[in-house]
């Protein structure tokens, strides 16, 4: 989300004259565009801060005046505190509130601190500039789009209900209009996005309900997409008409991102996850029954408070039972101000030594999760040039990077590839047919 919302800022300061640059020492005005998933995030913000201030000092003594600004949940979360410890801040600005940044710089040069963190009465997706064509081209075929924002689950290790506050869901036609301007700039794979996509819950033009799988259904017939794909789902809202789509709608993508965080009940409970280790098997077997070839990604914590060794292997022998094709694992790290912040920690080398213990059990499987495409013919979406000339690299149905020798013109297309060799990250594949299959409007 983070991506696609440093992007509507390009997009909403662009026309104040504002370009991208990956090189800080040009900038008029630098963005960190914080997450607050990430561990010890507000000191790592502060460090990052620490080397930008030299370039803008350095700046400041050409006689330039360059601007920092800090976005994102760890400026929602930190607030006024980040001016009050980094003086070379200029802007504080919640992730609610990013479509004010035209108003809020042209006070910062008339020389005002400012920080924004309020939760906004207006829907900032309103006021958002919309990104030009060229802008579109420049970042590829493959965009996020995203339709919902915030939460209401309150897990108790997790900030993102405070910090990105209540869950909100776009209107039906808005979306659609934004799919429109991407597909018609050569964009042919979606990624719908939101921490609980799949709570979607927007209207249509006539006002009535629309379920994320209804969206879904709505995007599909947009001219020029070829692939949909949705991320961050939450196993309680796998609603029968989602899974009814993933049967029935060609262009979703059969692979389904569904964190579990853990495989024991106690520590289910614990986190107030709102799911059981039973539950979760019934929505991964009601998906698969819808379509067979699907495959699963998951998250999980490690070491959260209160876990037992006896916990810890229900979570090795649930990754084994679903035999997941990937997962992020991450290890417990508490967060200021969440419930699970003030229980019981467990020491930090069982955390350490579990988490090895689970990332190699995931490795294990998605190392036989890949093996299994040796010799088979997949649909591959061509993204980009690869790192040898005449390389392109494109990605299957399953997400995972294929490198194929195919003429750059076949970018923005659908080609079907036979899997040579398997990679530690790639596939390695040969081009069936030279003919695209399937194209993409407008790329
Ligand atoms: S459902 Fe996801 S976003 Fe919501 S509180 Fe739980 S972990 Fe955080």
């Amino acid at each position: 989300m983070n991506v696609y919302d440093s992007h509507r800022m390009a997009d909403t300061l662009a026309p104040a004259g504002f370009m991208e640059t990956s090189n800080p020492e040009d900038a008029d005005l630098v963005i960190l565009n914080t997450c607050h998933i990430r561990e010890k995030a507000a000191e790592k913000i502060y460090s990052e801060i620490g080397r930008i201030r030299q370039i803008k000092e350095a700046a400041a003594r050409d006689g330039r005046q360059m601007m920092i600004a800090v976005a994102g949940c760890v400026a929602q979360a930190e607030g006024k505190e980040i001016i009050r410890r980094a003086g070379a801040v200029d802007l504080v600005v919640g992730s609610q509130n990013y479509h004010r940044l035209p108003q809020m710089i042209a006070r910062v040069e008339r020389g005002e601190k400012i920080v924004d963190t309020e939760f906004p009465v207006e829907d900032k997706f309103e006021i958002l500039a919309a990104p030009k064509r060229d802008a579109i081209a420049r970042r590829g075929i493959s965009s996020f789009v995203t339709v919902q924002e915030g939460c209401d689950k309150f897990c108790t290790f997790c900030v993102v209900p405070y910090t990105r506050g209540a869950e909100i869901s776009r209107p039906v036609e808005k979306i659609v209009a934004e799919v429109e301007r991407l597909t018609e700039a050569g964009v042919c794979e979606v990624t719908l996005i939101g921490q609980n996509v799949n709570a979607y819950h927007g209207h249509d033009r006539d006002g009535r309900p629309a379920t994320l799988a209804k969206l879904l259904r709505r995007l599909a017939q947009v001219r020029g997409i070829l692939r949909l794909r949705y991320t961050t789902s939450h196993p309680r809202d796998m609603t029968d008409d989602l899974v009814a789509a993933h049967a029935e709608v060609p262009e979703l993508m059969p692979y389904v991102h569904l964190p579990v965080q853990s495989g024991s009940d106690r520590i289910l409970a614990s986190m107030n996850r709102k799911h059981t280790r039973g539950t979760y098997l019934d929505v991964l077997a009601r998906l698969r029954a819808a379509r067979a070839d699907l495959a699963f990604t998951s998250d999980f914590i490690v070491g959260f408070p209160g876990e037992t060794e006896a916990d810890f292997r229900d979570t090795l022998s649930l990754i084994d039972e679903v035999g997941f094709a990937g997962a992020f694992s991450f290890m417990y790290s508490p967060r200021p101000g969440t419930p699970a912040a003030e229980m019981d920690q467990v020491p930090q080398e069982e955390k350490s030594e579990r988490l090895q213990r689970l990332q190699a059990v995931i490795t294990r499987h998605q190392r036989t999760f890949n093996a299994g495409f040796a010799g088979r013919t997949i649909d591959v979406l061509l993204e980009k040039p690869g790192r040898l000339p005449g390389q392109l690299v494109g990605r299957s149905p399953y997400l995972q990077a294929v490198q194929v020798m195919a003429p750059s013109k076949l970018i923005g297309s659908i080609q079907r590839v036979t899997v040579a060799e398997i990679g530690t990250n790639s596939l390695f594949g040969v081009l069936e047919s030279p003919v695209p299959v399937l194209a993409a409007a407008g790329a």
